[in-house]
């Protein structure tokens, strides 16, 4: 599938030294002025582009924000505390980086007038009564984090509505290829791979009969390029599959594609873990263009080879 990269822009990509920024970052990088701000909390250096500029500063830094905006035409919000556990611990902290920093940069955005495309995410919608969830279903999410998220998408459709900003939030599923960290729900399938490499067994919380929306980052990165450019801005777009895939079948689908003979066991479910997870992906079809194109055995078999 044909998409135009932007080109010839400055571009500023938050959390650039992370795992879905710095793909985003590695697609820009060739034909764009690109500048990275990552405190390297959770991104690695060597994530980022040798063409890259990073900006290894903090999100809630007025001057790392003031000189990483400075001229830009475009900017990527990756950057966030993502591990949704974190939130629950220090749920002002969190705040601090998702929410308050994230109205930093829309603010810069109106002063430069470039377009933001922000990272929102599906625990917005918490546990939800039906899939799949389209954009308009209720929010009810569950975790501090998913009302960081909230707010901030929220917020995308306010700053367009009320200043005219051209923003375009993307709801992400669950994101997964290589360099994505092992930390939390989203990573099951790195935890997965790990696991299976090392002869399991392959820990499973819960009856593995909840199912999520595995997304690809080629996708991922895709949907946030066709963001830069769409007509289509001030509303949310799921960014999934429309697949459902419970976590047995993925864990055997892991299995499969490394020929482990890993044991699969099942541990104590996650408390307030979400049942079933499923994205409507019509929306984003028909207002940016997006469809995901690899599959999850193909995504995992590139997964498993990048290793
Ligand atoms: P990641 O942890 O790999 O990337 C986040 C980056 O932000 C890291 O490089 C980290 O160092 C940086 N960062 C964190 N706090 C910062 C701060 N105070 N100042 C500057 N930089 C800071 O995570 P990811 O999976 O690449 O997530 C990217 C975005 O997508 C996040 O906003 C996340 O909430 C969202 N998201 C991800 C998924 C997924 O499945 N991976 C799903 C939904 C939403």
């Amino acid at each position: 599938m044909e998409t135009n990269v932007p080109s010839g822009k400055r571009v500023l990509v938050t959390g650039g030294a992370g795992f879905i920024g710095s793909h985003l970052v590695d697609a820009l990088a060739p034909d764009n002025d690109v500048v990275v701000l990552d405190d390297l909390s959770s991104g690695d250096r060597a994530n980022v582009h040798d063409d890259a500029e990073l900006i290894e500063g903090d999100l809630r830094d007025e001057t790392a924000l003031d000189e990483a905006t400075d001229g830009v035409d475009l900017i990527y919000h990756e950057g966030a505390v993502v591990d949704v556990s974190d939130s629950v611990d220090d749920p002002v902290g969190s705040n601090a980086v998702n929410l308050d920093a994230t109205l930093g940069i829309l603010e810069r955005a109106r002063r430069e007038d470039a377009r933001v495309v922000l990272a929102s995410s599906a625990a917005i919608y918490g546990d939800p009564e039906s899939v799949p969830v389209d954009e308009a279903d209720p929010k009810t999410p569950s975790s501090p984090y998913g009302v960081q998220k909230l707010a901030v998408d929220h917020y995308a459709r306010v700053y367009h509505d009320l200043y005219g900003l051209e923003t375009v939030p993307l709801r992400y599923f669950n994101a997964y290829g290589p360099r994505q960290g092992g930390s939390d729900y989203a990573a099951v399938i790195s935890v997965f791979l790990q696991q299976a490499r090392d002869g399991g067994p392959i820990t499973i919380e819960g009856d593995g009969e909840q199912t999520r929306d595995f997304v690809y980052i080629e996708d991922v990165v895709r949907a946030n390029l066709l963001a830069a450019t769409t007509d289509a801005v001030g509303e949310p777009f799921n960014v999934a599959t429309g697949e459902q895939t419970t976590v047995l079948e993925l864990a055997e689908a892991v299995k499969e594609a490394t020929g482990s003979d890993a044991e699969i066991t099942h541990v104590d479910p996650r408390p307030g873990d979400i049942r079933h997870s499923r994205a409507s992906v019509s929306k984003a079809r028909d207002g940016l263009g997006f469809e995901a194109t690899v599959g999850l055995d193909e995504g995992i078999e590139r997964l498993v080879e990048s290793r």
